[in-house]
């Protein structure tokens, strides 16, 4: 079977403006980075930049929209559906970002749903889960995330298109990472998940990447775990520092 290969995923939240995109891409496009068979790089603008991101951006890296809605377009006021996002041309989403689901009340199966619709529709997902500090204390941690992860599994059955995050939402812009050891444990465990509950093929081939608190200094022991198949990277990924992460790849 193929390696997983190297993900980076630069999530750009609700930041910004049309000059700091200009710059950010500017950056990008002048770095020198490992090639695309070594590393895939996708960032995520929010919606309104993304045409404007995805004419600029270099072609050996790709955009993701940050949400979609959960079903075809309609009355729905406000969302984005998955078929514009298609018809754009952007390739990824992120779904089940804990900001969504702790702030806009998102639950495991709404996220479910989003992922499925998405994949059917033709689009990759960085589908993202992960526990409290609260939880981690309480010890459910690896609960918590396969719970998360049942809800996806039960309504898709090609992981192919898939990436997971694994992101502690303690660890998201607290600029308190996890350590590698923690990260390797969890994701080992989530790989024995998807090996007992989903197939060895899939636990085998999914590429489930690590978020909270990655930087241009911490990403390289990160990297080196050997079930961390790379990054979603929230604040980082709006500073020329995300070149170095992308760089962690090799
Ligand atoms: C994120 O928002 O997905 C994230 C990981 O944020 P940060 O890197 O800022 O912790």
């Amino acid at each position: 079977m193929a390696p997983r290969k190297f993900f980076v995923g630069g999530n750009w939240k609700c930041n910004g403006t049309g000059e700091d995109v200009k710059k950010i891409v500017t950056v990008l496009n002048e770095a020198e980075v490992p090639s695309e068979d070594v590393v895939e790089v996708v960032v995520s603008p929010p919606y309104v930049f993304l045409a404007q991101v995805k004419g600029l951006l270099r072609l050996d890296f790709a955009v993701a929209a940050q949400n979609c809605w959960v079903r075809k377009g309609g009355a729905f006021t406000g969302e984005i559906s998955a078929e514009m996002l298609v018809n754009l041309q952007v390739p990824w989403v992120i779904l089940g970002h804990s900001e969504r689901r702790a702030l806009l009340g998102e639950s495991n199966d709404f996220v479910a749903d989003k992922v499925a619709y998405a994949l059917s529709q033709g689009l990759k997902v960085i589908a993202c889960i992960g526990e409290t500090l609260e939880q981690r204390e309480s010890g459910t941690t690896m609960d918590v995330v396969a719970a998360q992860t049942k809800a996806i599994a039960e309504k898709i059955s090609d992981w192919t298109n898939v990436v997971l995050a694994y992101e502690p939402v303690w660890a998201i812009g607290t600029g308190k990472v996890a350590t590698p050891a923690q990260a390797q444990e969890v994701h080992d465990g989530l790989r024995k998940w998807l090996h007992s509950n989903v197939s060895p093929a899939v636990a085998e081939s999914t590429r489930i990447i690590y978020g909270g608190s990655v930087n241009g200094a911490n990403s390289k022991e990160l990297a080196a775990q050997p079930d961390v198949d790379g990054f979603l990277v929230g604040g980082a990924s709006l500073k020329p520092e995300f070149v170095d992460i992308i760089k962690a790849a090799t």
